[in-house]
């Protein structure tokens, strides 16, 4: 029923600016690359809260007229991408409804993992759900909770979730913003001066929006805090016990943009860290670092710092690939890679490549990579991924296949390397990850382990049928030959 695994999403909040929805929508616009199915934005004017959303990219389903119907001096909004099965209108985010707390609206980066056992037991209690989404679940806790105020009937809902959660609420005169107490996806806060000289304060997964909105930056919400900015000003609070912390590590190898600060650390560097570290650990034999762009270009920077090597921007990807596209009749060899990338002849031929990319899921993309390099005339082609084999699905809100599907999961570095067609393949260790990312024992690193670091996702894991032991598949991390 629960498809909300495989979701990935970006969130934001303002406060206090009479150019709430105008605002929101520049901040979303930074965040698109967090998911590009779905998008909204809901506003309050004080008495009434305005919802539009729509399938699509931010900039086609936020036309001006759109906008001018979303008035008032609060917002929050939301981009969304989830895999095919699940991309209906009806789980489009903000959720917003009017019930005994009064009108509310909500949105939501991350994965509620005890959903689906909370959503039975409001059914049984009567609830009526319209989406299968896991955000809803947290509107009907609102509802059922018997405290009086929204704060308090939100914090009743927040500790009885499981999972990760990066939430924004907006109510008729304040917004409420949370974070699991993992800390898995990240929310930032920032202020923006107005023109008046009033402030106004903003939220959003990454810093880079607000960089677009000329806000500053200021700190996270803490794992665990609630942030509640209303007419009294604005108010934090734990709402939960400390808890060991789980800071999405994929972040920083690949979602997050390189512009960004997340979770204290510059993404940039971060990944010029991994680019580095990989260098060492995987050296080859080669004349030229190539990354694929554009998720592997911080990465193959500090490949080429640390080895020596030329960097060489020997593939071009074309930005504006929609999702609509008519495909020949005629059967034309790797035609979906080819839309996105093309390779500069003239760079590779005779060259012996590194090609520096983030990750390996599935290996079908690599593998066409791989071969367009070689077919562009490259003599040999020496695939490094900045981060460690991905052995096991993500249940926090990283679209990742089933482990039946991940290449890592159930072949050997050897094996990857026949499959992808690459003369040698090297990832980057685990430690090698941990010392990129500056970990102090905050990170999550179960895409990589199979160690996950909530108790439930043991349980979905199993009712996929997807059981194994932690670690079992975790492959020793260093570079191997192929030919
Ligand atoms: P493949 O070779 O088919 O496994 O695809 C690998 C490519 O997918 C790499 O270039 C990654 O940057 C990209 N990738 C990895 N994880 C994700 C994700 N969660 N969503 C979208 N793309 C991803």
């Amino acid at each position: 029923m629960f498809d909300k695994f495989r979701e990935e999403c970006g969130v934001v909040a303002i406060f206090g600016n009479p150019e709430a929805a105008n605002v929101a929508y520049l901040s979303l616009y930074a965040l698109q690359h967090r998911g590009q199915e779905s998008c909204g934005i809901s506003t309050s004017n004080g008495q009434e809260v305005h919802t539009h959303k729509s399938m699509g990219h931010v900039a086609d389903v936020f036309t001006k007229a759109a906008l001018q119907q979303l008035p008032g001096d609060l917002a929050i909004g939301h981009t969304r991408y989830s895999t095919a099965g699940d991309t209906a209108l009806l789980n489009a985010q903000p959720f917003a409804v009017s019930c005994n707390k009064g009108r509310i609206a909500v949105a939501h980066n991350g994965n509620i993992t005890n959903a689906l056992e909370l959503r039975r037991d409001l059914e049984r209690r009567g609830a009526i759900f319209q989406a299968n989404s896991d955000t809803e679940v947290v509107m009907h806790l609102v509802a059922h909770s018997e405290e009086r105020t929204l704060a308090g009937a939100l914090r009743d809902a927040l500790l009885q979730l499981e999972g990760a959660f990066s939430l924004v609420f907006l109510a008729e005169d304040r917004i409420i913003v949370a974070r699991d107490p993992h800390g898995f996806r990240p929310l930032a806060m920032g202020q923006m001066e107005l023109q008046d000289g009033k402030i106004s304060t903003v939220f959003a997964s990454e810093t880079c929006a607000f960089d677009l909105i000329d806000a500053v930056y200021l700190n996270d919400v803490e794992p665990g805090e609630m942030v509640i900015v209303g007419p009294e000003g604005v108010m934090r609070e734990r709402y939960a016990p400390k808890q060991p912390l789980s800071h999405c590590a994929f972040e920083h190898v690949y979602f997050s943009r390189p512009d960004s600060i997340v979770f204290g650390r510059s993404v940039q560097e971060s990944r010029e860290a991994l680019g580095c570290l990989l260098a060492r650990e995987a050296p080859a034999d080669a004349d030229i670092v190539v990354p694929v762009p554009d998720s592997g270009v911080a990465a193959a920077l500090g490949y080429s710092h640390e080895s020596g090597l030329p960097y060489c921007q020997a593939l071009i990807r074309n930005h504006y690939v929609g999702r609509t596209f008519i495909e020949p009749s005629q059967a034309i060899r790797d035609f979906g890679v080819k839309l996105k990338l093309n390779p500069i002849r003239h760079l590779l031929e005779g060259k012996r490549v590194v090609l520096v990319d983030d990750s390996v899921v599935r290996g079908t993309t690599s593998r066409k990579i791989v071969r367009m390099v070689r077919n562009a005339g490259a003599r040999e082609v020496h695939l490094r991924i900045s981060c460690p084999p991905t052995v096991s699905p993500c249940f926090y809100g990283v679209d990742t296949p089933t482990k039946n599907e991940l290449i890592a999961a159930n072949n050997s570095i050897e094996e990857i390397c026949k499959f992808v067609e690459a003369d040698s393949v090297g990832y980057l260790s685990l430690n090698g990850l941990s010392q990129a990312i500056k970990d102090e024992n905050d990170f999550c690193y179960a895409c990589y382990t199979g160690d996950y670091p909530t108790d439930f996702v043991h349980i979905q894991d199993q009712l996929a049928g997807q059981a194994s032991s932690p670690h079992s598949a975790h492959k020793k991390n260093t570079a191997v030959s192929f030919h």
